[in-house]
């Protein structure tokens, strides 16, 4: 018998992602010529990880430049970072990352590859998800301010050693684009380009592996999205226990006992799945429609990412 051809379910969401990373990298020519764009647009960053460098980037990335200013002489800049990132956080919380993340959408797409899941145990799950707070705090925060070159520019420890958005949109494009760059590339390219494969593979297994795990952006707005505008609720008393919200959530979270939990990127999905109203969410005391983004796919389908 022939075998089924499985149908991959893009949700509206998606095309959101896809715009969303289109526009944030809409210097297009970059990816054919090489050069990065430097114009105004890079005095901005929005709250997603979108490398600085990728050709097409037209803004910059506020972890990139959080670990360059975190012990500059001229403070300021690094105030202007965080308050940027405070006002997105307090505004909606992990929001971005469900919506806007150009790397977010990327693990989206990954996690449609293989339907078979990789369960990490409870115990390690939560020891995991530290992991991206000792990120923020020792690569993106501490060393840098401490590790400076002679002008004050702290060293992008994560970006240098870690970050697969970098090695992915501007590492390996800019050194395919740019010959006169590649003899510097050393074992660093070598072991960011098996890290970067490596969190591949494990985002088709593990939905949104680096979000849960590793991001230091999501560590921040996680934080700051306990004290966010933008929240969420869940009646009890309405509930009929069918768990669909569980079966559904990407970052393998329970909306039903901690709906505004760090780890939630807002993708409402869970919201979408309830066929009782039982969580709903709310925008400074507000209470926001369900389908205010339209998020795709029928009530009771159970496809996380
Ligand atoms: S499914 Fe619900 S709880 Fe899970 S990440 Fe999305 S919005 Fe958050
Ligand atoms: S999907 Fe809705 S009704 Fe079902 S368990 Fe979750 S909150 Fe309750």
């Amino acid at each position: 018998m022939a075998k089924q051809k499985r149908k991959i379910k893009l949700k509206k969401r998606h095309l959101i992602q896809a715009l969303g990373a289109l526009a944030l990298n809409g210097q297009l020519s970059g990816f054919v010529t090489g050069n990065i764009y430097t114009g105004a647009g890079k005095q901005i960053c929005l709250p997603v990880l979108n490398c600085y460098s990728c050709p097409g980037a037209l803004t910059s990335c506020p972890i990139g430049s959080l670990q360059a200013v975190a012990n500059h002489p001229g403070f300021s800049f690094s105030y202007y970072i965080m308050g940027l990132i405070a006002l997105f956080g307090i505004l909606a919380g992990r929001f971005y990352c469900g919506w806007l993340c150009p790397f977010g959408f990327l693990q989206d797409l990954l996690a449609k590859i293989s339907k078979r899941k990789l369960r990490v145990k409870v115990k390690y799950d939560r020891l995991l998800r530290y992991l991206k707070y000792i990120i923020l705090i020792f690569l993106v925060l501490l060393l840098p301010a401490v590790l400076t070159n002679s002008y004050g520019i702290g060293s992008p420890l994560f970006c240098k050693y870690i970050c697969p958005s970098g090695t992915l949109g501007a590492g390996l494009p800019l050194l395919l684009l740019t010959p006169a760059l590649r003899p510097n590339a050393g074992m660093l390219l070598v072991w960011k380009v098996l890290l970067a494969l490596a969190i591949v593979l494990v985002c088709i297994y593990i939905t949104r592996a680096f979000c849960r795990y590793a991001c230091p952006l999501g560590a921040l707005l996680g934080l700051l999205q306990i004290v966010s505008f933008y929240r969420f609720s869940y009646n009890k008393d309405s509930c009929i226990s069918c768990r669909q919200c569980l079966k559904v959530c990407p970052m393998g979270i329970d909306p039903m006992a901690t709906p505004n939990s760090p780890e939630c990127i807002r993708c409402r999905d869970c919201i979408h799945v309830c066929p009782t109203t039982s969580l709903t969410s709310s925008l400074a005391g507000k209470t926001l429609p369900k389908e205010i983004l339209f998020v795709g796919g029928k009530s009771g389908q159970s496809d996380p990412a």
